[in-house]
């Protein structure tokens, strides 16, 4: 009898230990997230890729900051099993942070506190192609977060989203991007700082060249849309990781770079095997049901996720195929 019931509560144990392991969140398993030559790496030094969606401009009325709910991010880590989210705060055009702050802080917000509480990593993107037009506000922006998220392991900060092809890495975007560190560095000494490369963040072989100094836990963004950027990307990413530089995908499309057009699955499934090999983490651009290819809902999806396959578009179904197999 005493045997038996001995035996019956090793069991008990064992089966709530075993289903607890299973139960962990990203940020339970990874923790703390730093820079270790080129890659992320965790808690316990393993190079660690993550995958997940990226929400769409937060920009008031445009119609796809409906999606910034808590019950989208519910469905992202519980039916996509996403690591990571990305949450893009326009901060240009009409109804952009510098217009509505209120309005557009409170959606980030809302995504931020979301993914806190399911343990998912989230970037907080400054998504504008002319940053260092409004240096202020978004040290401002990054300020705010720092002090309110930087303590949390959740957090990324993306401080730049994608600089023009005639926005020079040298003279403009990495002087704006050590200012930008440095903000952020007085309140938040160690969270991961993405900077943004010139040509919407495909020219990652000129931050190669001159990459920032005397920071740590810095990434630099490689952004690709698969029907428009193959091989002639891939080179200079490949030039840039054999020299050292840690990359993120923080946003990729399976559509031509315009956001629209051709699905292109070869090609994207070319790219996740670039980024498996190189140990990258990525996320797709969108969350919308906006009338283009890229977006991952067909119109009039639910604004509160649990979402079902048929919800879904062709990108926004492959977008879930990789991320739930990630
Ligand atoms: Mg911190």
């Amino acid at each position: 009898m005493r045997i038996s019931r001995l035996f019956s509560l090793t069991l008990f144990v064992w089966i709530i230990g075993i289903s607890t392991a299973y139960a962990q969140t990203p940020v339970q398993k990874h923790g703390d997230l730093r820079v270790s030559g080129k890659h992320i790496v965790d808690k316990n030094g393993a190079v660690t890729s993550l995958a997940g969606p990226s929400f769409f401009w937060s920009n008031t009325g445009w119609g796809q900051d409906r999606f910034y709910t808590r019950g989208a991010v519910n469905t992202f880590a519980k039916d996509w099993k996403a690591g990571i989210v990305r949450v893009a705060v326009g901060a240009q055009n009409d109804g952009s942070i510098l217009k509505d702050r209120r309005g557009n802080l409170k959606r980030a917000q809302t995504v931020i506190e979301a993914a806190i509480d399911n343990g998912l990593y989230v970037i907080v993107d400054w998504h504008s192609h002319q940053a260092e037009r409004d240096v202020k506000e978004a040290q401002a922006f990054f300020t705010h977060i720092a002090k309110r998220y930087g303590h949390t392991p959740n957090i990324i900060y993306e401080i730049y989203n994608e600089p023009l092809d005639t926005t020079d890495w040298n003279r403009v975007i990495k002087p704006y991007a050590e200012v930008m560190i440095k903000t952020i560095r007085q309140i938040d000494p160690d969270n991961l700082i993405i900077v943004g490369t010139q040509s919407w963040a495909t020219e990652v072989d000129k931050a190669a060249d001159n990459p920032i100094r005397g920071q740590k836990n810095i990434l630099y963004a490689l952004h690709f849309y698969a029907a428009t950027h193959k091989e002639f990307v891939r080179e200079k990413a490949e030039y840039a990781i054999k020299k050292g530089l840690p990359l993120i995908i923080s946003e990729w499309g399976s559509v031509t770079y315009s956001g629209d057009g051709f699905v292109d699955i070869d090609s994207s499934i070319e790219w996740m095997r670039f980024a498996k090999k190189h140990g990258l983490t990525h996320l797709n651009w969108a969350v919308s049901d906006k009338d283009e290819t890229a977006s991952m809902l067909k119109p009039g999806a639910s604004s509160h996720g649990g979402w079902r396959e048929q919800d879904l578009t062709i990108s926004g179904r492959l977008a879930r195929e990789i991320i739930r197999n990630w």
